[in-house]
């Protein structure tokens, strides 16, 4: 089946025709490390992580590219706060960030740019909209001249007034109408800046992706996706900049927006207060399991999380890991239950609900696969436990099952069961099967 989108451009599914069959290019909002990100922030990350391995599958050539912003107002007072610099912060925040989306089962994406590594192709950006009057700087900024662009707003379809309110854009005395939004602004002395022809200052947040995404897919590309809260202001105002500046009359072709993790019916939010990060999440939970709760609903439904939610998904992956236990998988396509599933605007519950019918372990690895599950080794999906797990180590186990085997092979059946009854108390279970003695924590 082909592949189908939902496109926010036109607000309608529409069938997936690449700009160049021979190279698909998708771009991915990233986040803002300033500290570990929440779980909501790994939505997208794993949802379009499924959309990438599903274009990986079909097409000779797929670039991926998911930002990691860091720099930004947040970043530049909580590195004031913790007294270190912005880039100890940001190296150490942007890392945790890329191995907790590991830990997710995300595919790294072809390039993860850091902004400021882009500062120098922002200012040739921002010149050329001030060249070709779609910008002006005013008082050490330089503003994108909304009225410049006659169709402004057609991502969002906000009516002129609703497009100022809804930007929050602060009415200022150099702003020449009260849509314009920052493209450069001046740093103090004390904040981090680059030379500029405007002056010392630093970069507005939309117009680092659309350097970025302009520099490592092209001027124009084929998906560019990120959350429900993206779409305006910053996907409108990448789109002002990038086609303004590029002069085409688009700037991705398909626009993916995937809706919120909720909590208790309400958004989760740094700003809340309401969340939990991935990293402490990880503790409790092995990252599969958060994965299968992420692409339990699809991507575009609200999803409310719950700890039980993440219990059942265990449960579920304890399942389908207890299948494949033992076995000898052969090679497997993915099958078409799964595949088409995914090929309707990447339908994840009736995917999954699609492996549940799978009974072959071979096909059922194949499918789970697609989703970026069963990516394990099921004994050592066994073994996990979480942090602070009291109990025999997994030397001391092993140990313990070479001295039960030696008993067995001396017949000493007393001693072997003794050892099983022991480690059954520690909460460790021994199961005996044609290839040996297999364990998990119970
Ligand atoms: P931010 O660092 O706020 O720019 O967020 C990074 C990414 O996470 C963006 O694509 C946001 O749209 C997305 N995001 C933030 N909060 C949530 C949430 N509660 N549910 C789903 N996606 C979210
Ligand atoms: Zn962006």
């Amino acid at each position: 089946m082909s592949l189908i989108v939902y496109n926010t451009l036109s607000r309608e599914k529409e069938p997936f025709v690449p700009l160049d069959p021979g190279h698909i290019r998708l771009y991915v909002c990233g986040p803002t490390v300033y500290d570990y990100v929440h779980i909501g922030n790994a939505r997208p990350v794993v949802a379009f992580d499924v959309l990438y391995r599903l274009l990986k599958r079909r097409y000779p050539r797929v670039t991926y590219v998911r930002n990691i912003t860091d720099i930004d107002d947040r970043i530049i007072s909580r590195a004031a706060d913790n007294k270190e610099s912005i880039a100890a912060l940001t190296g150490r925040t942007g890392g945790a960030y890329q191995s907790d989306m590991k830990r997710l089962g995300a595919l790294s994406p072809d390039a993860e740019p850091r902004a400021t590594e882009y500062v120098s192709q922002m200012i040739a950006m921002i010149e050329r909209l001030i060249a070709n009057g779609h910008a002006y700087a005013a008082e050490g900024h330089a503003l994108f001249s909304v009225p410049s662009m006659a169709d402004y707003g057609r991502l969002s379809r906000k009516p002129r007034d609703e497009l100022i309110a809804g930007a929050r854009v602060e009415v200022a005395p150099y702003k020449k109408d009260p849509a314009d939004f920052v493209l450069w602004k001046p740093s103090t002395d004390a904040q981090p800046g680059w030379d500029s022809p405007w002056g010392r200052g630093r970069p507005g947040w939309h117009i680092e992706c659309s350097a970025m995404s302009g520099a490592l897919l092209g001027e124009t590309f084929d998906i560019h996706a990120g959350g429900l809260d993206l779409i305006f202001p910053h996907h409108e105002n990448e789109i002002a900049q990038s086609r303004s500046a590029f002069g085409h009359a688009m700037m991705a072709k398909y626009w993916m927006h995937n809706g919120f993790l909720n909590i208790s019916g309400e958004k989760m939010s740094k700003s809340l207060g309401n969340f939990f990060t991935v990293h402490e999440l990880l503790d409790q939970f092995p990252g599969e399991a958060i994965r299968l709760l992420l692409l339990s609903a699809h991507y575009r439904q609200p999803l409310d999380f719950t700890h039980d939610g993440l219990q059942s998904a265990k449960a579920t992956l304890d399942r389908w890991y207890g299948a494949l236990r033992g076995k000898t998988l052969s090679d497997a396509p993915v099958p078409d239950t799964v595949e088409d599933a995914l090929s309707d605007d990447i339908n994840t519950p009736l995917a999954i609900s699609a492996l549940h019918q799978l009974t072959d372990p071979s096909q059922l690895c194949a499918g789970a696969n697609a989703l970026g599950f069963l990516q394990e080794d099921p004994e050592a999906w066994f073994r996990w436990t979480p942090a602070g797990t009291s109990g025999p180590t997994e030397a001391e186990i092993e140990a313990a099952i070479a001295a039960r085997q030696a008993a067995r092979k001396a017949k000493d059946f007393k001693e072997s069961d003794r050892i099983r009854d022991d480690l059954k108390a520690k909460g460790v279970i021994l199961e005996d099967g044609p290839k040996g003695t297999s364990w998990k924590r119970g």
